[in-house]
């Protein structure tokens, strides 16, 4: 955990006039929600602020207020590099290596002097910004986003966009409220967030309900026929091809959740989602307990996330990836289970 002194992000952001806010490769919830909340508050603040993503999001994020100010770097790329390079700050939030930006991170490696700011709530992150607010217990980095605007600006700067914004993310980064990080420090967050005009049954189906038919028998099709039981190691996985995904009429997002659904079986404890996706196999993991997926997808899968949920990505054919993971689960629960 790195906080630097509330006295320094004032200062920092007084001082600016443009602020760059860019966020982390495939934006979930919780990017987008942190994102576009930090977005309506450096607005009020007279900033000149845009959102910029390194590449889409899913559509049943697209609702949000201030998604159609967001610039994609793949679809606008000279865009984003201009106002970039004119920028003061720039704001990283939810990820903590410039890495999963990917080119959109070499070109604020390279060309930009501006002050950058992380917040965030992964594990072990890396030493490129100038001011820190990162806590690896933050449920989500709305939650460091809230924060930040109440010791920053007072709770009275919470508007409503802000608060749909934010609540977004707690909601979709905990599971609907489920995982361990939550804490009733959480719940009082989402209490005054509800208060400031966040609708939290709305918010719960523009995000929740918003399957397209396919989207609903892809995930019938993987609960019943893709997913696969290690019992020795309490382990599910699940592989599924591009072959697969484009009969599903697969769209961004269609996958979204995928992997949490084995963790409801009673004894699994680790489960694992192999999917591939722009010539290369994206993997996701989710665990309980002791059971620590952020090492596994760091050493293994040249990823990271957190203890319970991490990803990663590996070249090569399914085959040799599964090939892969069959090798090393063992290895995990030599080493994890209790
Ligand atoms: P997901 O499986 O939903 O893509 O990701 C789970 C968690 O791991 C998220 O918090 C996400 O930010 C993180 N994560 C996913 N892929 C990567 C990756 O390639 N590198 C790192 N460092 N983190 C990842
Ligand atoms: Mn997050």
């Amino acid at each position: 955990m790195r906080k630097d002194p509330i006295a320094k992000f004032k200062k920092v952001i007084s001082k600016a006039k443009t602020i760059s806010i860019v966020t982390h490769w495939s934006p979930d919830g919780d990017a987008m929600g942190s994102s576009l909340g930090l977005y309506h508050h450096l607005k009020n603040l007279n900033k000149n602020v845009k959102v910029i993503v390194p590449n889409e999001y899913p559509g049943f994020l697209q609702w949000l207020p201030g998604n159609k100010s967001v610039i994609n770097f793949q679809f606008n790329q000279k865009k984003a590099e201009q106002f970039i390079g004119k920028s003061d700050v720039i704001f990283t939030l939810d990820f903590n290596t410039l890495k999963r930006i990917d080119k959109l991170g070499d070109f604020i490696s390279k060309n930009t002097a501006a002050k950058k700011i992380m917040v965030d709530h992964h594990r072990e992150p890396d030493h490129y910004a100038d001011l820190y607010f990162h806590d690896v217990n933050a449920c989500s980095t709305c939650e460091l986003i809230f924060l930040l605007i109440r010791s920053t600006s007072g709770l009275k700067a919470v508007n409503k966009n802000i608060a749909t914004c934010l609540y977004t993310g707690i909601m979709t980064d905990t599971g609907n409220f489920r995982f361990p990080s939550v804490t009733a420090a959480t719940h009082k967050i989402v209490a005054e967030l509800i208060e400031k005009g966040a609708d939290n049954s709305a918010i719960y189906s523009s995000v929740q309900d918003d399957y397209s038919e396919s989207r609903m028998r892809l995930v019938g099709y993987c609960l019943s026929q893709k997913m696969k039981i290690l019992a020795d190691y309490s382990t599910s996985y699940m592989c599924l091809t591009k072959e697969e995904l484009d009969k599903f009429g697969f769209e961004k997002g269609d996958t979204e959740g995928l992997v949490n659904y084995a963790l409801s079986i009673r004894c699994i404890k680790f489960s694992a989602f192999f999917m591939e996706k722009d010539g290369m196999i994206k993997t996701s993991f989710r665990s309980k307990g002791n059971i620590d997926v952020n090492s596994f997808a760091r050493e293994f899968w040249n990823g990271g996330g957190h203890k319970n949920a991490a990803g990663g990505q590996f070249s090569g054919s399914m085959n040799s990836c599964e090939e892969k993971f069959l090798n090393e689960v063992p290895n995990l629960f030599s080493k994890k289970v209790k």
